[in-house]
């Protein structure tokens, strides 16, 4: 079948009396999206994990509202979320299932097997799933780092991803955070007319463009500093930084960091590369066998596009395997090419050594 061929799945198809999945795919982000409408139009069942409520992982849920310009065939330009929501009906339109609001916890291995395949199950928190192959594109970065002294407010001014649009208008907003995420937010609202002050904790990390932009745009910048104090009145929050100085705002977005998603992948028994992402093989496949992990959960280049393309591939080379009988499948014949080439040599070694 040529690699752009699509049979999809029949509209009728009865996803809920499914004994197993050909693919299970955890995380709903680009490339998550990416790798499950593509196994979907090789009609291969298809069902999406993810822990959030919403479809589109970073750009959505990070920077819905930035107008995202490095992806080919947008040269104006689109935002996170509706690169995200075009991405996510794609996928729907293809029949592909999702589960929002579910965690990946464990993959074990069972002793069913189906075609030379050894079934997984993909233990969730809340059921588990067996299945031939799993992608993960969980991505690396997962659940805000929260502020428990804003936290306390208990308010919906306290954000912890940039406001909607509209929010912003004629508000003063509080940033807290240094990096790139905390000055996008920050050029966000303040190319909306907010009143903007950046709060930093040490020195600004994000781009010094970014930085730069910041400033030229009127925000103010507080280094060396932190919310001692904050209390809520009609709507208002009143803050007090660590040198005295007071602020009140209207709104506070929070970027300070992320929990990362490795603990997720380090249960997973996979070997870790040196930098501590997931090791993968030329073919997307991790340290165990049948488990594929595309996008920044293993990547060192971290773009929209990368995490789509490395999720396209590890959907076809799962399809390949799923589909061709196993003593015909290129990379197992690669591997089993390596092992008795690296068979032969150790017996020749051992050879000379006699
Ligand atoms: C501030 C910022 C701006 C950026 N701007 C751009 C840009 O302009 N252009 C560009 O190309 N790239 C940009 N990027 C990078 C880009 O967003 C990422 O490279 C891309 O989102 C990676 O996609 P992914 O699918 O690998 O992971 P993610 O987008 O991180 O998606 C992973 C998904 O997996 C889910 N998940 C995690 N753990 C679990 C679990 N245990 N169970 C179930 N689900 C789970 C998460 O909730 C998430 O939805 C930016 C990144 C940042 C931080």
């Amino acid at each position: 079948m040529a690699d752009f061929k699509v049979t999809q799945i029949d509209d009728n198809f009865d996803f809920d009396n499914l004994s197993w999945w050909d693919v299970v795919i955890i995380g709903a982000g680009p490339g998550g999206l990416a790798a499950s409408l593509t196994t979907a139009h090789r009609a291969l069942t298809t069902l999406v994990i993810e822990a959030k409520d919403t479809p589109g992982g970073q750009p959505q849920f990070l920077y819905a509202d930035k107008k995202i310009v490095d992806v080919p065939g947008f040269p104006d330009g689109i935002s996170g979320q509706e690169l995200s929501d075009r991405t996510y009906r794609q996928a729907v339109d293809a029949h592909v299932q999702f589960r929002f609001n579910e965690e990946l916890t464990a993959i074990e291995d069972t002793d069913q097997e189906v075609q030379g395949d050894v079934l997984k199950k993909v233990v969730t928190s809340k059921g588990s799933f067996l299945c031939r192959k799993v992608i993960l594109a969980c991505g690396l970065l997962h659940y805000p780092r929260r502020m428990a002294i804003l936290d306390a407010l208990e308010s919906d001014v306290v954000h912890y991803r940039s406001p909607r649009v509209k929010d912003y208008e004629g508000a003063t907003v509080i940033v807290v955070g240094g990096g790139d995420s905390a000055l996008d937010a920050a050029v966000m609202a303040l190319q909306r007319g907010a009143r903007v002050e950046v709060i930093i904790r040490k020195e600004p990390s994000g781009k010094a463009d970014t930085l730069n932009h910041v400033v030229e745009l009127g925000g103010v910048i507080h280094t060396s500093a932190e919310i001692t104090d904050a209390t809520l009145n009609d709507g208002v929050i009143s803050t007090v930084l660590n040198d005295g100085t007071k602020i009140d705002c209207q709104h506070a977005v929070i970027q300070i960091g992320f929990l990362s998603a490795k603990d997720t992948f380090e249960g997973l028994g996979l070997t870790l590369n040196s930098e501590g992402a997931v090791a993968i093989d030329p073919y997307f496949e991790t340290s165990r066998r049948g488990i594929f992990a595309v996008g920044d959960v293993h990547g060192d280049i971290k773009l929209i596009a990368v995490a789509w393309a490395e999720g396209i591939q590890a959907a076809i080379h799962a399809f390949r395997e799923i589909t061709s009988p196993f003593w015909l499948n290129e990379k197992r014949l690669n591997d089993n090419k390596l092992a008795l080439i690296a068979e032969r040599l150790s017996s020749a070694a051992m050879q000379k050594r006699e």
